[in-house]
């Protein structure tokens, strides 16, 4: 590299990692040392104590808003980023030819005419779930999120095409997850479920109909029965105010008929996982898996696909699926690769029966 592009990439660099210092995992020295291997930790192990006594404990409160008790506990440094970005080599760069811009197209008459229930993959980590007659969108993003990382799955139709939804839940405030303009094309009677916090965003978003959840906090409609669970991640919106003013977590949805979904929001592997099987019957777990490489910087914050069968196999959950990868390259890993390493994977372990193989804009349909 010579000095002029050297100082070219440093600017481009200077600017893309103060964005995504808001955006992206946190690190830790200790994770920084080897690559992954099953000998480093990247979570603080529970050793025996259950995560609902955590929960009652509120060691995930403090004064300043919220810190992660089964993470590492360090949170959105600037200087990991710029190391990654700047100094550390992608292994992946020859594959990044092979990603491919897809349009997204949602046949949404056969979702709205479809009589039970239904998960439709939109983008990224959106998903629509439907249930019966309620519609419940989780972390909603019909667009870019800035405009230096590139969308790979523009959506083929306008946001108010989408049916309407009754809840919209929020795992997160990453922007990749709390995406405002997106919310902004929402009904603003939506009821809107999220983590604790959020509240300047919301009042922001004249989004007034709020329900804030604590971890293991329920909300129920009567049929529907929407549960807070706590993972291994972290949030922050502005390096400014700093990481975790609010909460995150990942949702355990019990829909009418009694069918129960998972959805791991961005989670980091942790040993809690295991507890969350023998609490619920779980049929369907939505996971996470894309930005898990490198995994120095990112393990204490994301699975990569061999943890995300790890955790699944703890979960005891019936069926898989994977979101939150082919939209946005947020890691070093191409936004091709998640499914095809989770396939790689669950072959290991013989359970590539259990993957519903969603694409983009693809619906599974529960029951008829
Ligand atoms: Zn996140």
């Amino acid at each position: 590299m010579t000095r002029r592009q050297f100082i070219k990439k440093l600017l481009i660099t200077s600017l893309h990692s103060l964005s995504i210092v808001s955006l992206m995992p946190n690190s830790s020295s200790s994770a920084v040392s080897a690559d992954s291997g099953p000998e480093i930790l990247h979570y603080k192990p529970l050793n025996g104590r259950s995560l609902r006594e955590i929960a009652r404990a509120k060691e995930h409160h403090n004064s300043g808003g919220f810190v992660n008790p089964i993470g590492l506990g360090r949170d959105g440094r600037l200087w990991e980023v710029m190391k990654w970005k700047l100094f550390s080599e992608n292994k992946f760069k020859p594959f990044f030819a092979d990603e491919q811009v897809t349009p997204v197209t949602i046949d949404w008459n056969s979702v709205r005419e479809h009589s039970g229930s239904s998960v439709t993959f939109l983008k990224h980590a959106s998903v629509m779930i439907k249930d019966v007659d309620r519609n419940i969108l989780v972390d909603p993003i019909f667009s870019e999120i800035f405009w230096f990382i590139k969308d790979f799955t523009p959506l083929n139709f306008e946001p108010r095409e989408i049916p309407r939804p009754q809840h919209v839940l929020i795992t997160h405030g990453h922007y990749d997850h709390l995406d405002k303009k997106s919310l902004a094309s929402l009904n603003k009677n939506s009821h809107v479920l999220s983590p604790l916090g959020y509240d300047d965003i919301f009042e922001d978003l004249s989004m007034k109909n709020r329900t804030r959840l604590d971890w293991f906090d329920s909300f129920n409609d009567g049929r529907l029965n929407i549960t807070l669970l706590p993972c291994n991640h972290w949030t922050m919106r502005s390096p400014i105010t700093g990481p975790n003013r609010s909460l995150w977590g990942s949702y355990l949805i019990r829909l009418a008929s009694g069918y129960t979904i998972y959805v791991s929001g961005d989670t980091a592997y942790f040993d809690g996982f295991e507890q969350l099987g023998r609490e619920y019957k779980i049929d369907l777990a939505v996971f996470n898996v894309g930005a898990y490489e490198p995994r120095w910087f990112m393990a204490p914050s994301h699975m990569n696909p061999r943890e995300t069968v790890q955790a699944f196999k703890q979960l005891k959950a019936g069926k898989m699926m994977i979101v939150h990868w082919g939209t946005f390259r947020l890691g070093n890993e191409p936004v091709h690769f998640p499914p095809m390493q989770i396939k790689e994977e669950l072959k290991k372990e013989g359970l590539l029966d259990k993957l519903i193989d969603l694409k983009h804009g693809e619906t599974l349909f529960i029951d008829s």
